[in-house]
């Protein structure tokens, strides 16, 4: 019987200041009238999480209009000195008039993998131009960007993975990470692998119980994909329990290679590749 290895790595959690958090959580409940389950603080969020064996959190906060990126990054910054073991990707917004100066001076702390593209939230293109310089900068500094790019679970027109491969035609050297492994355009993403050593897919969302499962595709592509899967639970943001996605995960009967790489080996050698730890 496979288990999870007794310490592992989240790829994709959120922590937000007090108000924000506040707020999200107000804007969830009003949009998709569910609550969400676990109505967690940064502080609490790591603690919750570091006590059922996360050992390593990555997590990241978006600017969902311009004017907040700046406040957030401070937050940021003062959350990261103040703890180990967690990684940020930080906030940015192309509509900010200092975003790319203020961006780079973020990027110059070692546990800022990058930042995070919410384009769902965020509502402009992948390949809106004022999003070159910060293309050229994640290049420059060997940095990773979070994407939330698919169409799962509701989309809008400014995400979808058309509009992606024209940010590769043109960068194709990006690291990437793109959340609930690119849903529902599984299939492509999963073609663009082949294509492009830098970009991952994040399992965050997709194997929900019941109605809300994303993926169905069946194990075999994922045990052929597991060199380049994270886990990522999307923690505390959540309308299920955080233990109900492990659980469909473990009730799939993956192999023990699979659950090892994706929860703890493939996170290590990517954080070991962008920090040097
Ligand atoms: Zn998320």
């Amino acid at each position: 019987m496979p288990s999870l290895p007794e310490k592992i790595v989240d790829f994709h959690a959120h922590l937000f200041p007090d108000e924000l958090f506040e707020a999200i959580w107000r804007f969830f409940q009003r949009e998709y009238g569910l609550p969400v389950v676990h109505q967690l603080y940064a502080r609490d969020c790591i603690d919750y999480l570091r006590a059922r064996g996360v050992e390593t959190i990555v997590y990241s906060n978006y600017a969902h209009r311009e004017g907040v990126a700046g406040t957030l990054n401070d937050w940021n910054l003062r959350l990261l000195d103040e703890t180990g073991g967690i990684y940020c990707f930080a906030a940015f917004h192309p509509g900010d008039d200092d975003a790319v100066r203020m961006i780079r001076r973020v990027f110059s702390h070692p546990r800022v993998l990058g930042c995070k593209l919410h384009f769902l939230v965020q509502r402009f293109y992948p390949h809106d131009e004022r999003l070159f310089p910060l293309y050229e900068e994640v290049l420059e500094q060997g940095k990773r960007i979070l994407l939330h790019v698919g169409t799962g679970p509701i989309g809008n027109e400014y995400v979808g993975i058309a509009h992606l491969k024209k940010v590769l035609d043109r960068y194709p050297g990006l690291k990437l990470n793109i959340a609930h492994m690119g849903a529902f355009e599984f299939r492509d993403f999963f073609d663009l692998l082949q294509q492009y050593p830098g970009i991952y897919l994040d399992t965050s969302y997709c194997f929900l119980p019941d109605n809300f499962r994303m993926f169905r595709l069946g194990n075999s592509v994922l045990e052929s994909l597991k060199g380049r899967l994270l886990y990522g639970s999307d923690f505390p943001n959540l309308f299920h329990h955080r233990r109900e996605e492990l659980d469909a995960l473990l009730g799939m009967g993956l192999s023990q290679d699979f659950y090892s790489r994706v929860f703890r080996e493939n996170a290590h050698d990517l954080l070991c590749t962008h920090t040097g730890t």
